[in-house]
């Protein structure tokens, strides 16, 4: 299939995507907004358009309805909301944040932007970078006063300091995130259609005015006129032609995202002549469950989890960047590993009871025994964990220079679990090219006016390499500033 989806190819996606989502539990969960599921909309011309429903897109509606837009209208193709948002395992990175405070844990906008540059290669937008990081607190802060609480703090690959925003439980963000700003929604009368997927943006005279949507289910079209749009589509993660135009190396892997990761947004952009920047650095994970590409949460690792190879080795920082967690996998025999971890961390985080659930982990009252489920060899294993617990204690140093931070304890606590893993496609740090009002540019610079996009669909934030949390932070900060933005173009 070319990147051009067909009608008949999308309603057949669109099939395999209902089944995608209620297999990962979405029709269940509440999200859908049931009695707008699947009714006609009620008007076709609104202020403000934003298509996409996940993180970026909710954000954005609720601070343009408090912005003054009331008359806006969220897209959305998939049957239920929350995109690729939904599924965020860990949490939100942010800066000089109360949290951290609480905690003694001394952080600065500018550290944080250091590791985001440093952590993309050097080739993250500083504009853009500056701007999120800048703005990570009062983020927290407006998620808080939207009643979405992050306060419990992890640290994440690439991270100098634990910066990762957790909900208070230590449970997935997104099962936070999304439903709260859902909330907000609701209360707000803000209208959200579903299965809805827009194909095409509406112009008049060099500026966007509105959106082309097909319903997936009656193949009705409707034109959504407005005075602004704002994209909110997500990543491409989900769309194998465009993995393996931008990055064929990675194509046949397994993919974590949702299957309205199909880089819509991109495409339609591109269509009246949105510049694109980064499109070939897409992220793979390093901790990805093969068989049912379930994502094994960074948070682990940063709790403690290790990597031990088939030989029952370590073999790398386990804290390091994914893109270089990820290489180091693929030169393992067998190109996979064991993320392993004792109770301490287990029952730290939430997430690990999922795995159990879904019959992804190992369990085994010693370190024997662990051996003994994962067809490793005891004694060497025990060795393994022995050198690693000499680590914990500060009595050795760890040879791929990982530093455990001081609320690390040895894996010691019994039961012990390890998921087997291998490196899935995980974020596409490719997408529209914005400058840091999130305007929609030209390949000359210039915006597209009209035009906003925030979250996954945009590119150059991240550079060559996203790190884990920084993404919950680009589409609440960027979500925040891309309804405020549309908003004070339609109010001019
Ligand atoms: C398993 C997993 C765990 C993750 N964990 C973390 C984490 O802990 N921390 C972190 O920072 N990042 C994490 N990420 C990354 C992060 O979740 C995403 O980058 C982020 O949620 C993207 O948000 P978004 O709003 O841009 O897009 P999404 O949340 O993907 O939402 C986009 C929405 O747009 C809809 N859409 C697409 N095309 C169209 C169209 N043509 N018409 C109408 N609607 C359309 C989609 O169906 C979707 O609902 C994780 C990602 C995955 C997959």
């Amino acid at each position: 299939m070319s990147e051009k989806i067909t009608r008949r190819s999308f309603v057949k996606g669109t099939a395999i995507a209902g089944a995608g989502a209620a297999m990962l539990g979405l029709s269940g969960c509440g999200y859908k907004d049931s009695a707008k599921a699947l009714a006609e909309p009620k008007s076709e011309t609104y202020d403000l358009v934003i298509i996409g429903s996940g993180g970026a897109g909710l954000t954005a509606a609720v601070e343009a309805h408090d912005k003054g837009i009331t008359n806006l209208l969220v897209i959305e193709k998939m049957p239920v909301c929350g995109g690729n948002s939904s599924h965020s395992s860990s949490g939100m990175n942010a800066s000089e944040t109360a949290a951290q405070k609480a905690a003694g844990i001394e952080d600065t906008n500018e550290l944080f932007i250091n590791d985001t540059y440093v952590g993309g290669h050097n080739m993250g937008d500083m504009d853009l970078i500056t701007y999120m990081c800048d703005n990570s607190n009062a983020a927290i802060e407006w998620l808080g006063n939207h009643d979405i609480v992050l306060d419990n703090l992890a640290k994440m690959g690439g991270a100098s300091v634990k910066r990762c925003h957790r909900p208070t439980d230590g449970s997935a963000v997104g099962l936070t995130l999304v439903p709260g700003l859902l909330a907000n929604v609701q209360s707000r009368g803000i209208d959200v259609v579903y299965n809805q997927r827009v194909t095409s943006l509406l112009t008049d005279n060099g500026k966007v005015a509105g959106a082309h949507a097909v319903d997936t289910q009656t193949l009705q079209e409707t034109d959504y006129h407005a005075k602004a749009v704002i994209i909110a589509t997500g990543g491409f993660g989900y769309n194998r032609d465009m993995i393996r135009k931008y990055q064929p190396s990675i194509a046949d892997f397994p993919s974590t995202n949702t299957p309205g990761s199909q880089g819509d947004g991109i495409i339609i952009a591109q269509n009246i002549g949105a510049d694109t920047v980064g499109m070939e650095y897409i992220q793979t994970h390093p901790t990805v469950e093969q068989t049912t590409s379930t994502l094994v949460a960074e948070a682990i690792r940063g709790a403690g989890a290790i990597l031990v190879n088939k030989d029952a080795q370590r073999f790398f920082n386990e804290e390091g960047t994914r893109d270089a967690v990820s290489a180091a996998e693929l030169e393992q025999p067998d190109k996979f590993s064991w993320c392993m971890y004792d109770a301490n961390v287990h029952d730290k985080n939430k997430a690990c009871s999922k795995y159990d659930k879904m019959g992804l982990s190992k369990k085994a009252d010693t370190v024997a025994g662990l051996a003994q489920a994962c067809d490793l060899d005891p004694t060497a294993l025990q060795a393994t964990v022995d050198a690693w617990n000499a680590i914990v204690a500060g009595d050795a140093t760890d040879e791929f220079g990982r530093k455990p931070q001081e609320t690390v304890q040895p894996f010691a606590t019994a039961p012990f679990y390890a998921v087997k893993i291998a490196p899935g496609i995980h974020h596409t740090m490719g997408g529209v090219r914005v400058n840091d009002k999130t305007e929609v540019l030209k390949s000359d610079g210039t915006a597209i006016p009209g035009l906003f996009a925030a979250g996954e669909v945009t590119g150059g934030l991240h550079g060559a390499n996203r790190l884990g949390g920084n993404a919950v932070c680009d589409i609440v900060v960027n979500g925040i500033n891309a309804g405020n933005h549309a908003a004070a173009y339609i109010n001019a």
